[in-house]
């Protein structure tokens, strides 16, 4: 705690989120901005510490309230002792797959059952929910048909409450400094809306599914300019997540808005340029993207273009159903035998290459999918775009080796558009 600062100096608490504005030359402090008051001041180096990044770990879970498979009479001893409106969600073991709710009420244990019908759930057939998550939302909220309203969550063992955990590490941001604004975006997981937190101008994905919302926090700790920065989460709804607001929205969007006409090469190779850049900072994590295409980089204010989705992109259910994969993004590899590698990043970079030097067109116009991966096999590859560089479209055809050994590395690509860059510069 520092609670008496002297002029100048920032009053925080133990474990107060703070933001760096600048670094004091020289003398190891920093001029910052308390997230919670909104104050600016300086204060020392030393008292900071960097936010940590949540671990993956399989008890890590937005309901530790769910306790799985159990039989009613375990959900009553769990309930002991008796305290009104304490409960727990299982599942049913004569039923499986239909859920059931145990509130704890008058010293009994009231059981619900949740009926699972039309894709919705519910108690009363009257109120329904498209998930668990929302179901106890609105149930602590209000009582409605059931006996109490639901007060207080019983973890099951060994569960830790992701609350916690991202309370920990510095990610939980607080509710109510956050307005949320109009609708900018639709996502696989719901919507993206335009928001302020704290007077900053924020981007918020509102995400319900458990396992979706755990791969998302395992990695919170990647940071890059050329990556869509996470300034945190709020657990409500599920989960929501805060980003950086990119005011020019994705990049298929912002090429076709605008065509050739507007835009210069140069401008093309730049945002070629900071796409490798991210992806090469992954790929020195170690993580694999698996959904990088054009419709998901945005642009912010200043033009400079940043991978976004990134964190999602390992549970991504297209992960496992290759039904559902980004074909005309996918390699061959990564199509037939379920392979990603940052060398299927490269094949997939590629294709991005191929939208960005057409303005956004979509990737093997008039071939369906069925025919693109037959094709593919017989070593077809897409032409150069009109007026496309020769150099940018031998990189293309470089990530589009069949034997990803052949692909370029990212680190290589960047190292390859930097010259071409320089090359504009001195012609
Ligand atoms: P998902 O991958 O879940 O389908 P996206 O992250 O691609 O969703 O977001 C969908 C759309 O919402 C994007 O194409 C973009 O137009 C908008 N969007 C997403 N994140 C931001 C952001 N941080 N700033 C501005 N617009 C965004
Ligand atoms: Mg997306």
């Amino acid at each position: 705690d520092h609670t008496k600062p002297k002029a100048q100096e920032l009053a925080f608490h133990k474990g107060d989120l703070i933001t760096i504005i600048e670094a004091v030359e020289g003398k190891g402090w920093y001029r910052a901005k308390h997230n919670d008051t909104g104050e600016e001041g300086l204060l020392a180096a030393s008292a900071l510490r960097e936010r940590g990044a949540i671990r993956v770990n399989p008890k890590l879970s937005l309901m530790p309230w769910f306790h799985g498979k159990i039989s009613g009479v375990q959900a009553v001893q769990e309930l002991q002792p008796p305290e009104d409106g304490l409960f727990l969600v299982r599942e049913s073991i004569r039923h499986p797959g239909d859920y059931v709710l145990c509130v704890s009420f008058a010293k009994e244990v009231i059981h619900y059952r949740v009926i699972y019908e039309e894709n919705t759930l519910s108690i009363d057939n009257e109120q329904r929910f498209y998930n668990l998550i929302d179901m106890i939302e609105h149930y602590m909220k209000e009582q409605g048909a059931i006996c109490t309203k639901l007060v207080k969550p019983k973890p099951k063992s060994g569960m830790k409450s992701a609350e916690d955990e991202l309370a920990k590490a510095g990610w939980l941001l607080n509710l109510q400094h956050l307005t949320l604004g109009d609708r900018i975006g639709q996502g696989e997981f719901g919507d993206v809306l335009q928001g302020e937190y704290m007077g900053q101008k924020v981007a918020v994905k509102n995400i319900k599914c458990d396992v979706t919302a755990q791969a998302f926090l395992a990695e919170t700790a990647v940071r890059h300019k050329n990556l869509v920065r996470l300034l945190g989460v709020i657990l409500h709804n599920g989960l929501y997540i805060v980003m950086e607001f990119m005011s020019k929205g994705n990049l298929v969007n912002f090429l076709r808005t605008r065509g050739r006409a507007v835009i210069q090469t140069r401008q093309l190779l730049q945002f070629s340029l900071d796409v490798a850049q991210g992806m090469d900072y992954l790929e020195s994590k170690k993580l694999v993207h698996r959904d990088l295409a054009a419709r998901n980089i945005l642009i912010s204010e200043e033009n400079v273009a940043k991978v976004s989705d990134f964190g999602l992109a390992r549970v991504n259910p297209k992960g496992t159903d290759t039904t559902l994969l980004p074909v005309k993004w996918s390699a061959p590899e990564a199509l037939k035998h379920n392979k990603f590698s940052s060398k299927s990043d490269v094949w997939s970079y590629g294709i991005l290459l191929w939208e960005v030097f057409s303005f956004g067109r979509a990737p093997y116009p008039k071939l369906s999918l069925k025919e693109v991966t037959e094709m593919l096999e017989q070593g077809y590859r897409m032409e150069a775009p009109e007026d496309c560089p020769a150099t940018v479209y031998m990189l293309m055809r470089s990530c589009w080796e069949l034997e990803p050994g052949k692909r370029p590395s990212f680190k290589k690509l960047t190292e390859k558009l930097q010259k071409e860059l320089k090359h504009l510069g001195d012609v």
